[in-house]
């Protein structure tokens, strides 16, 4: 069987609510994963914001703004006059709950259910909908089965078990709709993968049912080998491995949550990136196939602090970068660049809930330098640093300040920091000269 998320954007319109049904009524049973309709976590998100400022009328304000879009979109979509009013009934028992939620003391649980309930209403509406269309589907409630463990990890074998519970239950059908995103943690309390979980949920799902594919469908041709946000004339990658497409989703291609590709990337199952809007182009296919060599893809990560670490006691002694790591191992904050020389070590996080407490604790060791408003330019694809325009780099960026360079550390990834304001620039200049050939 096959797994296929949809993202915000697919099920945010009438016209591509339309487009996925056609893409999923072929014939094949499947797994359907949604993401909420686009823009409703965000809005669930700044709701709970204002209910924890103390600000409740705000907060039913918008509550109240987005209940009438939900019903302007069930009024488009469901014709049929029963289902109609069975949707609105329970989309109005979603929004009286965000009601009483203004009335509460703000929490962390009580923020994790309020953003719980944008694909609990997109998942309702769609499944209804395809029974109006007369396609045989079924609900299966994520929180049933999808479990995250104290680490916040997937906790496979209880998903395993679980979903196969869900599907029993959930009868014959030959669409299967679960809610991306959301999950209960080791308390049974409800919780979340982080934004832009969804593509999360559907590899966790994808290796617990050994799935033959997993899709995760979006609104751009694939992933683009640079970032369409910044930089003109990208281009959708046909290929990509494992690895590849990890580097690249942890360094900032926002097209998938960082954490994609870890639960399917050992049982080797193919994952493909495809456009709702453009269900013909080819798209992105990541699988443990290495193609060409040489420079593929670049990403950029910013919110990036550089840690400059610098102690006379480093020279010629050992088990300093020991207390080093120690430091942030108490502290559960991991380190994405590292670069060393003899007398000082730089490093960059991009987590700083613990920086001041961090930057204690180093300063009884060593003089501290801290560098914010950096951003992480990551280059990617099979033995990237051994490729011969690898060289170039230097000479198209010598206007740019790097501030650390990583080379080496994998066959497939260069990481270069720079300031936040050089970004756009050197993406834009890296592109020029790598993929459009222009000459230097
Ligand atoms: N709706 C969630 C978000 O906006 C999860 C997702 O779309 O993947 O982050
Ligand atoms: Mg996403």
């Amino acid at each position: 069987m096959k797994v296929l998320k949809f993202g915000g954007t697919s099920v945010g319109s009438i016209e591509n609510i339309k487009n996925v049904k056609d893409i999923i009524n072929d014939g094949h049973k499947k797994i359907v994963v949604l993401s909420a309709m686009s823009g409703t976590t965000n809005k669930l998100v700044a709701i709970a914001n204002n209910i924890s400022n103390k600000e409740p009328n705000e907060a039913v304000d918008k509550i109240n703004k987005l209940h009438e879009i939900y019903t302007i979109t069930i009024d488009t979509l469901l014709t049929n006059k029963d289902l109609n009013k069975e949707v609105k009934d329970y989309v109005s028992s979603v929004f009286n709950f965000l009601v009483t939620c203004t009335y509460k003391a703000f929490s962390i649980d009580l923020e994790n259910n309020i953003v719980a309930q944008g694909e609990l209403l997109s998942t309702y509406m769609f499944n209804r909908f395809l029974q109006q269309e007369s396609i045989s589907s079924a609900l299966l409630p994520a929180l049933s089965f999808m479990k995250i463990d104290k680490d916040k990890e997937p906790d496979i074998s209880y998903i395993k078990k679980h979903f196969e519970v869900a599907i029993n239950a959930a009868g014959n059908s030959e669409i299967y709709i679960t809610q991306g995103f959301i999950c209960l943690d080791d308390k049974d309390e409800v919780s979340n993968l982080q934004r832009g979980g969804s593509d999360y949920t559907a590899t966790i799902i994808g290796a617990a049912i050994k799935a033959k594919e997993v899709q995760i469908w979006t609104d751009i041709d694939g992933m683009h080998n640079n970032d369409p946000r910044y930089v003109e004339n990208t281009k959708p990658i046909s290929n990509l491995s494992f690895d590849e497409a990890a580097e690249l989703a942890y360094f900032g291609a926002k097209i998938l949550h960082p954490q994609t590709v870890t639960p399917v990337r050992a049982d080797n199952i193919p994952v493909r990136l495809k456009n709702t809007m453009n269900p013909e182009a080819h798209g992105t296919l990541i699988s443990n196939i290495t193609s060409e060599k040489g420079i593929k893809a670049i990403a950029a990560k910013d919110n990036i602090i550089a840690i400059k670490i610098k102690s006379a006691r480093m020279l010629q002694a050992h088990g300093f970068l020991k207390k080093v790591f120690e430091i942030f191992e108490t502290y559960k904050t991991s380190i994405d660049m590292i670069t060393t020389s003899e007398v000082a070590v730089s490093l960059t996080i991009d987590d700083d809930r613990n920086l001041e407490k961090i930057i204690e604790e180093l300063e009884k060791i060593a003089t501290i330098e801290i560098d914010t408003n950096q951003s992480i330019i990551c280059l990617v694809g099979h033995s990237v640093v051994n490729h011969q325009d690898t060289y170039k780099l230097f000479q198209i960026l010598q206007d740019v300040k790097i501030r650390m360079i990583s080379y080496g550390g994998s066959k497939n990834n260069i990481s270069l920091l720079v300031d936040t304001k050089d970004k756009i620039d050197s993406l834009q200049k890296l592109n020029d000269y790598l993929f459009e050939l222009v000459t230097l």
